[in-house]
């Protein structure tokens, strides 16, 4: 067996916990990025004729309702939402 004093192993034994904690900080921040929640793009869009919400697309303006096909005109918020 190779003779090591104890600040040796110490030191190895501190090396090695910071391998792992690098290796579980480093796995979590990759789950972290796969599951990561995002903001939809689509707006909320109310049919006038037969009161069905749906999703629309963000750059749309008009479009046509999933329910009755009616035209729709998507009103666009301020806030950008
Ligand atoms: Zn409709």
């Amino acid at each position: 067996m190779i003779p090591i004093d104890y600040s040796t192993g110490f030191v190895i034994y501190i090396f090695i916990w910071m391998l792992t904690l690098a290796f579980l900080w480093i796995r979590e921040e990759w789950r972290e990025k796969e599951h990561e929640w995002e903001r939809e793009k689509d707006i909320l869009s109310f049919c006038d004729n037969c009161h069905y919400a749906f999703l629309a697309k963000y750059n749309e303006n008009i479009t046509r309702c999933p329910r009755c096909n009616g035209m729709v005109i998507i009103r666009k918020r301020r806030s950008g939402i």
